[in-house]
């Protein structure tokens, strides 16, 4: 017989939840314990010292890093800098034609795979970074997809992301982000645009702006079917984790990955190059609040975040009002196991409102 009285537990969650926006990314939150997937016990550490001599990315070595694509600021010391991949996933020379066989397609791996040095500092933390360099980061993030799309018309849409830490896949100790530009627009940046339409199609409003307006505002009680009792209260703010003037870090009801927290902008935007100067300014202390509280809260965070933004406008007419700019930071702190990818189900072990919670009462010192 258990010890501890079963109304001092959290309530135990198994549930399937389902993406307001793509329905068919569903996820099975279920907190008791016999359904947790394998934890990533003990990812190796990541790499925290601030100078290495061997390695490329670190200042001195310059010389050993493929081509230097940009470099921010000009002259002077660089803060942040643009390298060709060494190892590009998509080659930007022509390759020969796709293959296809019966029912095979492929399509040539044509594209642009970039390395961003996010700061001379081999191992900083994004918690670590001030907020004027996060500032700089993020507004290099935008030149450079302006670039792109600018520079070959035959790119659909430009991604950015970050692996960091082992645990996320980065290959390279040194802090860095990437970009990949495709010919093809990503099945799921493409669901989400195409999912948002229908939504305005039919309530005249965009989703995610209807997502962040409950999030602020929503409060409603949940009654058992039978009983009539009451089975949960959804209080004001319950899912937002940090908020600015311009912008707001939510938990997602329906989150993937036990710690994965989205930031939006709280005024409509659908793309990420309509940011302006101020947005980007708030944006990073947004940013970096949010990511010190992952970090305290898991301890030491070892993550993949990216953007998602509107592609060229040409391509879905309408989805200026319709689509959202967001950034999804995803910590790993688990790993995928044959459930996963047998059914393509997430299973997330923590209740999203405890982790909105846990997130919350962090105290920050500014
Ligand atoms: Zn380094
Ligand atoms: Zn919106």
């Amino acid at each position: 017989m258990s010890t501890t009285p079963a109304d001092k537990e959290p309530r135990a969650v198994r549930e399937i939840r389902i993406n307001p926006i793509v329905p068919s990314e569903s996820v099975l939150v279920a907190t008791a314990r016999s359904m947790r997937p394998r934890k990533a016990e003990d990812p190796a550490p990541r790499d925290t010292r601030s100078h290495v001599d061997t390695c490329p990315f670190c200042r001195g070595n310059e010389d050993q890093t493929p081509p230097e694509l940009l470099r921010v600021p000009a002259d002077g010391e660089w803060r942040i800098r643009i390298v060709e991949n060494l190892y590009p996933v998509l080659g930007s020379d022509p390759a020969p034609r796709g293959l296809s066989f019966g029912l095979q397609q492929a399509i040539d791996g044509y594209g642009r795979h970039e390395v961003i040095v996010d700061h001379a500092k081999h191992g900083i933390g994004i918690h670590e970074m001030d907020d004027s360099h996060l500032h700089l980061l993020f507004s290099t993030y935008q030149s450079r997809m302006r670039a792109l799309y600018d520079m070959d018309a035959r790119l659909r849409y430009v991604l950015v992301f970050k692996n960091f830490g082992p645990a996320a896949g980065a290959s390279m100790a040194h802090t860095h982000s990437q970009i990949i530009a495709t010919p093809v627009v990503p099945q799921n940046v493409h669901d989400e645009v195409t999912h948002s339409q229908q939504y305005y199609q039919k309530h005249h409003h965009c989703i995610f702006c209807t997502l962040i307006d409950e999030a602020l505002t929503f409060e409603t009680t949940i009654y058992d079917r039978e009983s009539g009792e009451v089975v949960r209260q959804i209080n004001v703010g319950q899912y937002v984790v940090e908020r600015s003037e311009r912008f707001i870090a939510i938990k997602p009801f329906a989150s993937r990955y036990e710690w994965e927290v989205h930031i939006l902008p709280l005024k409509h935007e659908a793309s990420y190059l309509d940011a302006d100067e101020a947005d980007m300014a708030d944006l990073a202390r947004l940013f970096r609040r949010t990511m010190a509280r992952l970090d305290a809260v898991i301890g030491g965070a070892q993550y993949n975040f990216f953007l998602h933004t509107r592609p060229r406008s040409n391509d879905y007419p309408g989805s200026e009002a319709s689509y959202h700019w967001h950034l999804e930071i995803c910590p790993r702190t688990s790993i995928p196991t044959g459930f996963e990818l047998g059914s393509g189900l997430f299973v997330n072990t923590v209740s999203p409102e405890e982790a909105a919670e846990s997130l919350r009462k962090v105290s920050l010192p500014d």
